[in-house]
C-alpha cells in the first residue's frame, strides 16, 4: 500500500476575487477520489483555505493574526462542508483533524493523531488536516501548511508528498521577472544560492511562497519521502505525479 499526502495551498483555492475557488476544489477532489478508490493507495489531504472562506463570510481583510484566526474559525467548517459534499459525491466520507506543530512534537498526542489517521484510512475515510488556527499561528505566519504537511507525511511514513500551489515547480530564477528561468525537474540538495533566489519569488495570497515549500520538501525527502512541488491548477496533476509523468519539481528521497 502506498501512502500519499496531498497538500492543497491557499493559492489554488482562491479565485481572482479572493473567494473560495469551488471549481478547483471540485476538480482536485475528483482526482483525489480517483486515487483513493484504488486499493493500491491511501490518501491524506492537508488543506489550507479556512482563512479565505472565513474572510469571505465575515467580509474582513484579515490584516492581523487574531483576525486571521477568527476567519479560520468561521471558515474551517465551511471548507469542510464543501470537501465533504464533493467527496460524498465520489462515495467517500471525510474526517477532520486539526493539528499544531507543538502537538506533533508531543509523543502522546502524536501517537493519538497517528491512531486516528490510520483508523480513518482503514475505513477508507479521507482524513482532511489543517492547522488548528484558533490555538496556533505557526502556519498562518509562515508556511501555509507546508511544514505541517511535511510533519504529517513523516508521521504516517508516507511514500509520496505532493505540495500543490499555483506555480509549476521550482525555477532557477523567479519566473515572473526572468524570461530565461528554467523549471528544475529534479532536486537533491538545496544550495544556499538557490535558497537566496527563491526568497525573492513570491506567489499568490498564501503565506508560504516557494521558499517554504522547498524547505518542507527537502526535509521530507531527507526522511525518505519522495516529494513533488507542482501546479494544483493543472487538471490531472495528482494523477500525472502518481504515474511518474515529468511534471513539477521532484525532491528525491535520501
Ligand atoms: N491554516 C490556514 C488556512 O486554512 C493556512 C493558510 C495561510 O497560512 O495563509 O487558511
Amino acid at each position: 500500500m502506498n501512502r500519499i499526502v496531498v497538500k492543497v495551498g491557499t493559492n489554488i483555492l482562491t479565485t481572482a476575487n479572493r473567494e473560495l475557488d469551488l471549481n478547483n476544489l471540485r476538480q482536485l477532489t475528483h482526482q483525489m477520489a480517483q486515487v483513493a478508490q484504488s486499493t493500491e493507495y491511501e490518501l491524506v489531504l492537508v488543506s489550507s483555505g479556512a482563512i479565505i472562506c472565513g474572510r469571505q463570510v465575515l467580509n474582513i481583510t484579515c490584516q492581523s493574526i487574531p483576525e486571521k484566526q477568527a476567519a479560520a474559525s468561521v471558515g474551517q467548517p465551511l471548507l469542510l462542508k464543501e470537501y465533504s459534499l464533493f467527496f460524498n459525491q465520489q462515495g467517500f466520507h471525510v474526517g477532520q483533524i486539526l493539528l499544531t506543530q507543538d502537538g506533533l512534537e508531543n509523543p502522546e498526542r502524536k501517537a493519538h493523531a497517528l491512531d486516528t489517521i490510520q483508523t480513518l484510512l482503514a475505513k477508507k475515510v479521507i482524513p482532511i488536516i489543517n492547522e488548528n488556527d484558533s490555538v496556533a499561528t505557526d502556519e498562518i505566519q509562515f508556511g501555509d501548511n507546508d511544514q505541517l504537511a511535511c510533519q504529517v507525511a513523516q508521521l504516517i511514513q508516507a511514500d509520496l508528498l505532493i505540495l500543490l500551489s499555483d506555480i509549476d515547480g521550482v525555477y532557477t530564477q523567479p519566473p515572473s521577472t526572468n524570461s530565461d528561468a528554467e523549471l528544475i525537474s529534479t532536486l537533491k540538495e538545496l544550495s544556499p544560492e538557490l535558497l537566496t533566489t527563491l526568497s525573492s519569488t513570491s506567489i499568490g495570497p498564501g503565506t508560504g511562497g516557494i521558499k517554504s515549500k522547498v524547505i518542507a520538501a527537502e526535509k521530507a525527502a531527507k526522511s525518505g519521502i519522495r516529494t513533488v512541488i507542482a501546479n494544483g491548477r493543472s487538471s490531472s496533476i495528482i494523477l500525472d505525479i502518481i504515474q511518474n509523468k515529468p511534471v513539477g519539481t521532484t525532491f528525491l528521497p535520501s
